[in-house]
């Protein structure tokens, strides 16, 4: 028996006019298609932002990206015999790109459109293009590198009931509130018009709409964790909140690194998941669960050798933070791009590499008051070259003749 195709893309139509697919959280979007626990199958997704973004050496499609419209998710999909408080179990079989579409993105939004970790040092819209060579992968824009992807779906949840729905938009519309104007934003706010609320029609999905979830933060669900381990062979347990789980995915990316640091964010790509699903009853307080748990996959790029860099809680003006991991990891990300620009790498190329390798972040000491300390690990193994330091100094690699497309802002 071929293994059923449960939800089907059509990268060449508008994922508006897809009616399996949809951008915002809310426990009244209908579900597309049940299964049953033991049940395996295949979901098709587009990337996230459903087609906005081309393959070419031109950044003003990232400029003028409509951020209101992501994330593009596939599903919902119901389990039979699923209800709140259950688990739902989800083997991650197996993932893809389309092999209609064997590239991705990577890119940095300019600050005036959604920013990023670094939007300080990288203010404007800059793209990569990620070619995909079955499980490699290289970019025309950043030479010298050339790694295994760690194929993961950087979106994948269950369906929120009204409590947690009114409970997220609640707390963070009182954290916008603080600081409504602030560029870039503190939070999404529901935003109706472009609101993708799959099956639901007429004044039903105008309702559902006005309060749908957005759906970048990740959540008690999971939703958008952007975690790069998530990858296939991994085994994922969900906290159900809705009778049936409501399962939805997408957002795929080829290879990232921990953080998602360039925020478009890993490689982007539009692609397929092979899932098979099951039911833990009553999971969620067999098990002490709030957030989502997961297993790894057994198998991972097998990069061994890092070059690790430190970073402290204290910014680039030299103002000392209280153990603040998200300053100390934005120094140890900064400390690695100054150290690959020795090779001769633009500051946009290193960071690009930063987001979509396999790196690793850590939280290294959390407690060593008033520093805190976050290292970010480089593998050695993705490089052409030896990016060792010795006693002669930086083997300049790479000359400067390509970099990274950008768009001014208009
Ligand atoms: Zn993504």
């Amino acid at each position: 028996m071929p293994v059923k195709k449960l939800i089907e893309v059509d990268l060449g139509t508008s994922p508006y006019d897809n009616d399996m697919i949809h951008n915002r959280w809310h426990p009244d979007v209908p579900i597309v298609a049940w299964v049953k626990p033991g049940d395996d199958f295949i979901v098709e997704t587009y990337d996230w932002t459903g087609g906005q973004i081309n393959n070419d050496d031109n950044a003003a499609d990232i400029r003028d990206v409509d951020l209101t419209q992501v994330h593009f998710l596939s599903g919902p999909i119901g389990v039979e015999g699923a209800e709140p408080g259950d688990l739902l179990v989800v083997d991650l079989l197996d993932v893809g790109a389309k092999p209609d579409s064997l590239w991705g993105f990577n890119a940095f939004f300019s600050k005036q459109n959604g920013g990023g970790f670094l939007t300080d040092h990288f203010p404007l819209a800059q793209k990569s293009i990620w070619d995909i060579s079955g499980m490699f992968t290289h970019s025309r824009h950043i030479p010298g590198v050339n790694f295994a992807g760690l194929i993961h779906p950087g979106l994948i949840g269950c369906l929120p009931d009204q409590s947690s729905l009114d409970t997220w938009n609640k707390r963070e519309g009182e954290l916008i509130a603080t600081d409504p104007d602030r560029v870039p934003a503190l939070g999404t706010l529901p935003q109706a018009d472009t609101a993708h609320m799959g099956r639901l029609k007429g004044a039903a999905r105008d309702k559902a709409a006005a309060e749908g979830a957005r759906t970048v933060p990740p959540r008690e669900h999971g939703g958008n964790c952007d975690i790069k381990d998530l990858s296939r062979g991994s085994k994922i347990y969900f906290p159900v909140y809705v009778k049936g789980g409501g399962l939805s995915m997408g957002d795929l990316h080829f290879s990232q690194g921990d953080g998602e640091i360039t925020f478009c964010g890993a490689i982007e790509m539009a692609g397929w998941l092979h899932i098979k699903v099951g039911l833990i009853k009553d999971g969620v307080s067999k098990y002490g669960i709030k957030n989502p748990i997961f297993r790894p996959s057994p198998i991972t790029p097998n990069y061994k050798d890092y070059l690790i860099f430190e970073g402290i809680s204290v910014d680039d003006a030299g103002k000392q933070h209280y153990l603040d991991v998200h300053v100390a990891y934005q120094q140890a990300c900064l400390n690695a791009i100054n150290y690959l620009k020795k090779f001769g790498y633009s500051g946009a190329q290193a960071y690009s590499i930063l987001g979509t390798a396999p790196v690793q972040g850590h939280i290294s000491g959390i407690v060593d008051i008033p520093n805190a300390c976050a290292t970010l690990y480089l593998p050695t193994e993705i490089f052409e070259f030896d990016i060792m330091p010795g006693a002669d100094g930086p083997t300049r690699f790479i000359d400067g003749s390509i970099d990274i497309p950008l768009a001014q802002d208009k």
